[in-house]
């Protein structure tokens, strides 16, 4: 009458990052304004051509939106961003020659375009979009070759002073949604995987994984707890007389009503087709055997909308968890046995077998 154990389903999750342009797109707009800020602190001291300054105002106005085009448009947002993100380095290579070297917005730039690239590509994009700056910035310097004037005046510091107090805050807040979202998931996925769909009850595996645990600390001297296992009665003839979607109906009922019935801390699974298993904890066989009856009354009282004349019944055998036995699945064995004669007793029934 036990099943074997169903074999392990992987949760397959989309991950495609549909929303990441939306993430992305107020940080690189931040970012570049006060990066081109930086530089237009140092045209200003050096009275850069007009060409320099329609460069500096075209990054600012055109980027941002051109990177979340592209990205919102693609079927793989991420290998877009990181794209983007190489582009962005490649273009803060051309405005570090193009400044003279200036050694604080320079070096503020170029670490601050690694700590986005860090952030969302790792050490593996670091090296592209590295590799990207300095080829742009030896380009630069090969076809412009601009006056090196690395000395920082008070007033370009001044102009630095946004970027390094926003980016690093907004790149820290959006680490800290994305950490929040990622741990969400996670939690919703540990659950789903812990979830059997139809009946909504947890999995065999899960529940065995508790009546382990609840037999070690039976072993140990802790209090003993009651075995259940439910078999519905005729389920062949439910699923042959009103077809097989009714007969989900009931696997469905069944799992509210063991939910309705055990109490919070008890576990319920459906351990495989028409069979479910409960654990009711701190309680004797005869406690569990309590729970059982209940449960069988629940059953006996189902009204189906699909088929409102179906009577669903089901069979329930008892065992008691306790250090009488040599490990868990021995119970499980012993309530296989008294769910067996239940069965044999006429179905309909509760029977209960002592260690
Ligand atoms: P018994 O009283 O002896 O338990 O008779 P039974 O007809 O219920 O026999 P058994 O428990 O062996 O039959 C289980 C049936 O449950 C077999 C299978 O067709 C049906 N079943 C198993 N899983 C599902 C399911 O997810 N949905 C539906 N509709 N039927 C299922
Ligand atoms: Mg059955």
């Amino acid at each position: 009458m036990v099943s074997p154990a169903p074999e392990q389903e992987f949760l397959t999750a989309p991950t495609r990052g549909q929303d990441l342009p939306r993430h992305v797109y107020p940080v690189r707009s931040l970012g570049v304004a006060a990066g081109l800020l930086c530089i237009a602190g140092v045209f200003r001291e050096i009275d850069a051509p007009w060409h320099l300054w329609a460069g500096v105002a075209f990054h600012g106005a055109v980027w941002p939106h051109l990177a979340y085009f592209f990205t919102t448009r693609s079927r793989d947002p991420w290998s877009t961003e990181r794209l983007a993100l190489v582009v962005d380095s490649a273009m803060a290579g051309v405005w570090l020659p193009l400044m003279g070297f200036n050694v604080l917005p320079s070096v503020l730039i170029a670490s601050m375009m690694s700590l986005g690239v860090l952030s969302v590509g790792g050490i593996r994009l670091l090296t592209p979009a590295m590799a990207a700056m300095f080829a742009t910035g030896a380009a630069t310097m090969l076809i412009a070759s601009p006056a090196v004037r690395v000395e920082t005046s008070y007033s370009e510091m001044l102009f630095c002073l946004p970027l390094i107090l926003l980016y690093p805050f907004f790149i820290g807040v959006a680490t800290y949604r994305l950490r929040h979202r990622i741990r969400d998931q996670a939690q919703q996925l540990e659950h789903l995987a812990r979830t059997e769909q139809l009946s909504g009850l947890t999995t065999r595996q899960h529940w065995e994984e508790a009546l382990q645990a609840e037999f070690e600390r039976c072993r140990r001297g802790g209090p003993v707890a009651g075995l259940i296992l439910l078999d519905v009665d005729d389920f062949k003839q439910v699923n042959d007389r009103y077809g097989h979607l009714a007969g989900d109906e009931v696997i469905r009922r069944m799992g509210e009503a063991l939910r309705a019935v055990l109490r919070p801390g008890d576990v319920a699974c459906r351990y495989g087709g028409d069979e479910f298993g409960m654990l009711v904890k701190g309680s004797d066989a005869a406690g569990a055997a309590i729970a059982a009856e209940r449960v069988r009354e629940a059953i006996s009282r189902f009204r189906l909308n699909s088929a409102p004349e179906l009577r669903c019944t089901a069979s329930l055998g008892v065992a008691e968890v306790g250090p009488g036995f040599a490990n868990s699945l021995d119970a499980v064995e012993a309530a296989d046995r008294a769910l067996y004669l239940a069965k044999a007793a006429g179905r309909n029934r509760v029977h209960v077998l002592g260690t």
